[in-house]
């Protein structure tokens, strides 16, 4: 095989206590999986969750102290979303409930950044989102917790800062689809692959970072990221 020029490089995400990286390859969002955040986002909260994409290039690795973030292009509205990442690490399709987990890798932070405006102009108009979802550094990650044993997240606090000023902050216990059953669902539509992400959606308290502000995010049990929006 030779390429016609260099193939765009698979983007990777530190494990933690490994010297070996995750190489990412899809990455799937839920929407709406806080009743709280739909209830913001004006949406009736029963509403089953459903799911959309971001592309792999979208992944920035957050595993180092402070990692920049560039603020896109085409948005005055540019939002922080804090997530739960599940990392799979085996793949199946049509996987029962009780065998979701044994597809589990494991778990980090993210951010779901969105181009809010760009998001509710798609949304109002009946079109795609991957305007306001899918752009070039979207999906800032953290390192990932080898789930080894300990079980897929079912509880645990989130919250996201900005400026030290507290923003989202929610239990992961209070997701409308659990982890499992996440995968269950999204299996059913399409076979995971091994490098494969879910983003499991956003507590509510979502609002807009601008150049020059730093982002924390938390979940219990997982490292921190701390992201800077690069100054304009
Ligand atoms: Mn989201």
């Amino acid at each position: 095989m030779t390429y016609a020029f260099d193939p765009a490089p698979t983007p990777t995400l530190a494990i933690v206590g490994s010297t070996t990286r995750f190489p990412v390859n899809r990455i799937f969002c839920v929407g709406r999986n806080y009743a709280a955040h739909a209830r913001e986002m004006g949406q009736d909260e029963r509403e089953p969750p459903f799911f959309f994409m971001k592309p792999r290039n979208a992944v920035v690795d957050c595993s180092g102290d402070e990692t920049p973030l560039p603020y896109p292009p085409m948005t005055s509205n540019f939002h922080h979303e804090v997530e739960l990442v599940v990392a799979i690490g085996k793949g199946g399709a049509n996987i029962a409930r009780e065998q979701a987990g044994s597809l589990v890798f494991g778990h980090a932070v993210g951010l779901d950044m969105t181009r809010r405006d760009l998001q509710f102009a798609a949304r109002d108009k009946g079109r795609p989102w991957e305007f306001g979802k899918a752009f070039t550094a979207s999906a800032p990650i953290g390192a990932i917790v080898p789930e080894a044993g300990r079980g897929v997240m079912r509880g645990g606090a989130i919250w996201l800062a900005v400026n030290e000023t507290r923003k989202q902050g929610s239990d992961i216990g209070l997701m409308i689809w659990s982890v499992e059953e996440a995968i269950s669902y999204l299996s059913r539509y399409e076979a995971l692959q091994a490098g494969d992400l879910i983003m499991t959606g956003t507590p509510e308290g979502v609002g807009p970072v601008r150049p020059g502000d730093l982002m924390h995010g938390h979940i219990d049990g997982l490292p921190d990221i701390r992201v800077r929006v690069d100054a304009s």
